[in-house]
């Protein structure tokens, strides 16, 4: 069931071998290393995914990571503001001073009803494809064990980077609204702070078009500025509705307006990377413009016909209505909340612009930032020594381009680049699982993984590590 256009066999081959040779002296690594941290990455994996860990109960996920890297002899500390809400921190200390790594992760999942799942979603099953099932197969208990695999693996060789390389796993994730994860750990302990990080967001494998072979890498996440749009009327008795100027049909006419039509393109360096990577050229936002640019680029696959006209702007989805607090009182204001997800340094009078734009003047309306609750994105830049690691490690041993991505959705990544600066990178590899069964399985029913990219992935981490620190 592989999807991959390289056939796995051969890639395994390719992949591992100038991997996982390296000197001896620098933590050689034994016959059937590579064996053992393949089979406990898939173990982990599963017996993480049959903890219930739906936004709480993540301190008995961190145990089970706590006594694995015990065994390999790691130091590891859970860090909690809840005790049932615990984080974990491991670390392999660098023998001098240099840029340091952090394996990140997140131990919570989002809900799972087990009726409309073809296998339950607390079991961790394979299926004779190979496949992995279950809540946290993809978001991402998948990613954490191949990430401590590579780490016990890394200790069990004796290997030391010069730089720490650290396992940073949190819980509340996906909620966020806790404050016992990423957000509290990093105020709380700034010694987690490391120069590069490699968290969720990407890797994930798509054949374009013109059968170009690309893999994406989230390198940062659009952010979020919640707007309310008031019509502004006058009141009156519903009884005799010509009378007064009612203005809930005015938000009627705004929503008619707000309800279709794309963002409106803005050249951002983020979109520019993404439209060169989707059309394998450099300069074509030069010669043809952002828009034609991104409708050629948007073409090249469906994922991205919907997707990169949406990362490419200040989108405004309808979500919410305010009308009447009264049946029999047409009201002199009626509302509707927009989610707005912004690029990167967009502020909030550009945002409130574009939706001026957006509804024109022919009702009377109000716009409001809805206090509290922008949160700004943020990207790394695709360049520098993890890029360049990932980027040939993709082209090498996958035979893939890398795609530089911005998630429209939100990863604890946004909160090292902000508290650390720490160039964060979205990128496990997925060579077997294919993308669509990847994205129908994002906090959905039949959520799985192939088992082969579970392996991959570790054996990647490992690379990444010896590359990256020495
Ligand atoms: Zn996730």
């Amino acid at each position: 069931m592989a999807a991959s256009p390289v056939p796995s066999d051969v890639r395994r081959d390719t992949a591992v071998d100038p991997v996982m040779n390296p000197a001896p002296g620098s933590g050689f690594e034994a016959p059937g290393e590579a064996e053992q941290r393949r089979r406990e990455a898939v173990e982990l994996a599963a017996a993480m995914i049959r903890v219930d860990s739906t936004n709480g109960n993540e301190t008995a996920v961190a145990e089970i990571l706590a006594g694995y890297f015990g065994s390999a002899g790691i130091e590891v500390e859970l860090i909690a503001r809840d005790p049932a809400r615990a984080n974990i921190v491991a670390r392999i200390p660098g023998t001098a001073s240099g840029p340091t790594l952090s394996f990140v992760g997140h131990s919570d999942v989002v809900p799972a009803d087990a009726r409309d799942w073809d296998h339950p979603p607390f079991a961790a099953e394979i299926d004779d494809d190979g496949y992995m099932w279950g809540r946290g197969a993809i978001d991402m208990k998948n990613e954490v064990a191949s990430r401590a695999a590579a780490m016990a693996s890394l200790a069990r060789t004796g290997w030391r980077g010069t730089g720490d390389l650290l396992f940073v796993c949190v819980s509340d994730e996906e909620d966020g609204s806790a404050d016992v994860g990423m957000n509290w750990l990093v105020l709380e302990r700034p010694d987690i702070a490391t120069t590069y990080a490699l968290n969720e967001g990407g890797g994930l494998a798509y054949t374009l078009v013109d059968d170009r072979y690309v893999i994406d890498i989230a390198v940062g996440e659009k952010g979020t500025c919640p707007i309310l749009v008031e019509t502004i009327g006058e009141a009156g008795h519903a009884s005799v509705p010509t009378l007064g100027d009612n203005a809930v049909p005015l938000l009627g006419r705004l929503l008619a307006t707000l309800g279709k039509g794309q963002a409106e393109p803005i050249d951002h360096p983020a979109v520019r990377s993404m439209i060169d990577a989707l059309l394998g050229e450099v300069g074509v936002v030069d010669r043809l413009g952002i828009e034609q640019a991104i409708a050629l680029a948007s073409a090249k696959h469906p994922k991205w016909r919907h997707a990169l006209t949406s990362v490419a702007g200040t989108t405004m989805a309808p979500t919410m209505l305010h009308g009447s607090s009264a049946r029999n009182v047409m009201p002199a204001r009626a509302a509707v909340e927009l989610d707005c997800r912004i690029l990167p340094g967009t502020t909030e009078a550009e945002v409130l612009e574009a939706v001026r734009r957006r509804l024109g003047d022919d009702v009377a309306y109000e716009l409001s930032v809805i206090h509290g609750s922008a949160i700004h994105g943020n990207a790394s830049e695709p360049s520098g020594p993890l890029w360049d690691l990932i980027s040939s490690y993709v082209a090498e041993e996958l035979s893939a381009s890398l795609m530089p991505v911005l998630c429209t959705g939100f990863t604890d990544s946004v909160y090292l680049r902000r508290e650390f600066g720490t160039v964060a990178y979205g990128f496990s590899p997925f060579a077997s699982t294919p993308s669509d069964i990847l994205e129908a399985g994002y906090h959905n029913k039949n959520e799985r993984v192939h088992i082969d990219d579970i392996t991959l992935s570790a054996d990647f981490h490992v690379h990444a590590a010896r590359t990256l620190l020495g």
